[in-house]
C-alpha cells in the first residue's frame, strides 16, 4: 500500500486538523539558532490554510522529562511560525488541557494554533501501549483529522506519531512525501558513483547504516567522532578521542567486507588533535597512525578530520553522482574544529548529481557555516529517521500512514 497523501482526506475546509510537525529546533537562551525545521513545515501548513482548515499544530522540542519545563516551551517556535506564515498564530500553554481546547474552539477557517510541547506529557513517549494510547485519545479530542508531517520522528512509535494516526483519519503531509521521494532515489538505483559520508557523534547508531550500505554504495567515507573507532580497528592509538571499544570488532568486520566487495572505504589519514574539549584549546594536526605523538601525548583528543583527509574526502565527493551525508566531520560548533565539515559541505555543493544532507546537526552545521539550502539537492529534516530508512528498517510512523 502506498502512503496516504493529503488529498485522501477529502476537503478539510472548516475541519480541525491536527498537524504533527517536527519543530524541534536548536535554541540558545530562548532564541532559535536554526529555523530550518519551521521553514520545512510551511508548505503543508500553507496548503491546509488555503483549504480553510483550522490548524492545531503540535511538536516535541528537546527532551523534557514528561513534565512541563519552561526551557523547552514551544512558544518561541510559535512566534517564529507566525512571522514565517505572515499571520497570527495562537499559542496554548497546555498540550491537551483546558486552554488547548479553548484555543482550538476559537479558531476560524484558515487559523492556526500551536499547542505546548507534546513531551511535557509522559504519554507521548511511553513504552506502555495503554499509557501512550490514553494520551493519543486526549490529543484526538482536539481534531477531526491528523496530518502527519514530522519526518524527523517517523521512526518513533510515539503517541502523536503512531497511535493518533490510528485513531483519527490520517495522511502524510507534503514534507514527508518529499523526504521519501528523495530517500527512494538513494535506495533505488542511485546514479553512480554513489558516496556515503558519515560522521557525528553516535557511532553505534550509525554502524547499522554502514552495514546496510556496504553492498550498495561505491564509496563510504568516515569522519566525525566515529572515525576513531575505525582508526582503533586499524590498530592505531587515539588518545582520549571518542571511542566505542565494544564496536571495534564489528568495525574490523566492515573493513574486511568492504575490501571483499570492492567498496572504497575511505578512512582519515590525519586528524586535528586538541589539548582539551574547548573552543580555545591548543591543537595540532597529526597523522592517523601517530595521534598520540603530539605535545598532548595520550591525553590529546581528536576534534576534526585533518586537512589531508578533507582533501581526500572532497575529491571523492566531487567526483560522485549521488552523495548522502550525515554527521559533521568534527566539532563544528567550535570554529577551530569546523574546517573538515566546511570542506565536505563545499564539496557537496559541487556535486553534479543528487546531494543530500541528513541530520539535525549536519543541517545546522551547513547553515551555520554560511551555506544556503539551495546549494544542496536536499537537506533532510530527519537524522535518525533518514538513517533508519536507509538501513531498510520499517518506520512505525510511516507504516501507520499506509506506507510499506
Ligand atoms: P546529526 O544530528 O547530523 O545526525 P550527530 O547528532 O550524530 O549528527 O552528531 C553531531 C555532533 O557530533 C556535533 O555536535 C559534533 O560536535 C559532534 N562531533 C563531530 N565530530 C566529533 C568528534 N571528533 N568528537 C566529538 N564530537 C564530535
Ligand atoms: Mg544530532
Amino acid at each position: 500500500m502506498a502512503l496516504r497523501t493529503l488529498d485522501s482526506l477529502g476537503s478539510l475546509a472548516g475541519k480541525r486538523v491536527i498537524v504533527r510537525c517536527d519543530l524541534n529546533v536548536p535554541l540558545k537562551d530562548g532564541v532559535i539558532t536554526d529555523d530550518g525545521r519551521v521553514r520545512a513545515s510551511l508548505p503543508t501548513l500553507n496548503a491546509l490554510i488555503d483549504q480553510g482548515a483550522r490548524l492545531v499544530v503540535c511538536s516535541h522540542l528537546g527532551r523534557p522529562d514528561g513534565a512541563p519545563d519552561a526551557k523547552y516551551s514551544l512558544e518561541p517556535v510559535a512566534q517564529r511560525l507566525s512571522e514565517l506564515l505572515g499571520k497570527p498564530v495562537a499559542f496554548s500553554r497546555d498540550t491537551v488541557g483546558e486552554s488547548a481546547h479553548e484555543a482550538v474552539a476559537a479558531l476560524d477557517d484558515g487559523d492556526v494554533a500551536v499547542i505546548e510541547n507534546l513531551r511535557f506529557n509522559p504519554g507521548e513517549t511511553a513504552k506502555d501501549d495503554a499509557a501512550r494510547r490514553a494520551f493519543a485519545d486526549e490529543l484526538a479530542a482536539l481534531g477531526d483529522a491528523l496530518v502527519s508531517d514530522g519526518f524527523g520522528v517517523v521512526h518513533r512509535k510515539q503517541a502523536s506519531v503512531y497511535d493518533l494516526a490510528e485513531i483519527l483519519p490520517s495522511a502524510a503531509g507534503l514534507l514527508i512525501a518529499t523526504e521519501l521521494d528523495v530517500l527512494d532515489r538513494l535506495t533505488e538505483n542511485p546514479e553512480r558513483p554513489y558516496a556515503v559520508v558519515l560522521g557525528g557523534s553516535k557511532v553505534s547508531d550509525k554502524l547499522g547504516v554502514i552495514e546496510h550500505l556496504l553492498p550498495r554504495a561505491d564509496k563510504i567515507l568516515v569522519g566525525g567522532g566515529m572515525l576513531f573507532t575505525f582508526l582503533a580497528a586499524q590498530g592505531f592509538k587515539v588518545g582520549k578521542s571518542l571511542l566505542e571499544e565494544d564496536q571495534i570488532d564489528r568495525v574490523k568486520g566492515y573493513i574486511a567486507t568492504a575490501a571483499v566487495k570492492g567498496v572504497e572505504l575511505i578512512l582519515p589519514v590525519d586528524a586535528v588533535m586538541a589539548a582539551s574539549f574547548s573552543a580555545d584549546a591548543d591543537h595540532v594536526v597529526a597523522p592517523a597512525d601517530a595521534l598520540e605523538e603530539t605535545a598532548f601525548g595520550a591525553s590529546g583528543l581528536g576534534l576534526d578530520i585533518g586537512p589531508e583527509t578533507a582533501k581526500l574526502f572532497a575529491d571523492a565527493i566531487r567526483t560522485s553522482k549521488t552523495v548522502f551525508w550525515n554527521g559533521p566531520m568534527g566539532v563544528f560548533e567550535m570554529p577551530a574544529f569546523a574546517a573538515g565539515t566546511k570542506a565536505v559541505a563545499q564539496a557537496l555543493t559541487a556535486v553534479d548529481g543528487l546531494s543530500v544532507v541528513g541530520g539535525g546537526d549536519s543541517a545546522a552545521a551547513v547553515r551555520q557555516l554560511g551555506f544556503r539550502d539551495d546549494q544542496f539537492g536536499h537537506i533532510s529534516t530527519g537524522g535518525g529517521a533518514s538513517l533508519e530508512f536507509l538501513e531498510g528498517k520499517k518506520l512505525p510512523g510511516l507504516e501507520v500512514l499506509g506506507w510499506q
